[in-house]
């Protein structure tokens, strides 16, 4: 698919390289309220009781039930051992880590119950290069690219970067709260980041996404499922409408829908 245009790009244009969390300035409002260049201060939780029964957009949601729609491995699902070799406190067994600072505590007796997909590249649009996995480490070279100018100081993480190959960073314990929503609202309560797991796909707003991303992540989405309560995935453009346009009009949730509710034969291994 061709990439469509990018369209609706933000006065200052950062949002091609989409900033988790927020404005790609440190205005305050990056993920974690502020960004807490400690790396360990949950900033103010602000829950400004501001319920709103109707979602602010049509959401895109993917269906709840991930783990009934969709098993992964033989029809009867993956044995108990399995499930827990899979997650280890909050690792993905499925990811390589890369442990980022950018993290502090969920609320206590905070259920995760909420994805948040984004999009994110650096330079926007370039593919295959490690300044993501920099920028997440606080690694960033920021003089290397004119645009890395405006990511001076930003403290920000993700969960979970998945490469255009399906390779997969995780670079905060889903246990923890990351950094990557900023200020957002869903279904009546502010702050995703304290109750969601934040996934970035590497891409760009308007721009396809690879076939090996949506395999991953729907691999990725139904393991989350099986640890977490998830109700629902969402993108980043539906819990900061205006704000934030990821992961945008090229990727495609119908296909995810499909990927999660298809049913996988009994793997090979599994008759001997
Ligand atoms: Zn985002």
């Amino acid at each position: 698919m061709r990439p469509a245009s990018v369209a609706n790009r933000a006065e200052r244009g950062p949002k091609a390289g989409h900033l988790p969390g927020g404005s790609p300035v440190r205005a305050g409002h990056s993920p974690g309220r502020s960004p807490v260049r400690a790396g360990h201060s949950p900033g103010q939780p602000q829950l400004r009781a501001a319920p709103s029964p109707v979602p602010l957009r049509v959401p895109h949601g993917v269906s709840p039930s991930l783990p009934d729609d969709g098993v992964e491995e033989p029809v009867r699902g993956p044995s108990s051992a399995a499930r827990r070799r899979a997650w280890r406190e909050g690792w993905w067994s499925g990811a390589e880590a890369r442990p980022s600072p950018n993290f502090d505590e969920r609320p206590a007796g905070e259920a995760v119950t909420l994805v948040v997909l984004h999009s994110i590249s650096l330079p926007p649009g370039e593919y295959g290069g490690d300044a993501v996995e920099q920028l997440f480490t606080n690694r960033l070279d920021c003089d290397a690219h004119p645009y890395y100018a405006q990511l001076r100081g930003l403290r920000v993480s993700a969960h979970f970067f998945v490469r255009r190959d399906g390779r997969v960073l995780q670079f905060v314990s889903c246990d923890r709260r990351a950094w990557h929503a900023g200020r957002s609202h869903w279904r009546g309560r502010d702050d995703c980041n304290h109750y969601s797991i934040g996934i970035e796909l590497e891409g760009l707003e308007g721009h396809a996404f690879d076939d090996e991303q949506y395999r991953v992540l729907a691999r990725l989405l139904r393991a989350l499922a099986r640890r977490w309560p998830i109700a629902e995935t969402v993108g980043h453009e539906d819990v900061a409408p205006g704000r934030k346009a990821d992961p945008g009009p090229g990727f495609d949730w119908p296909r995810l829908r499909r990927l999660l509710r298809r049913r996988r034969p009994s793997l090979p291994r599994a008759t001997g």
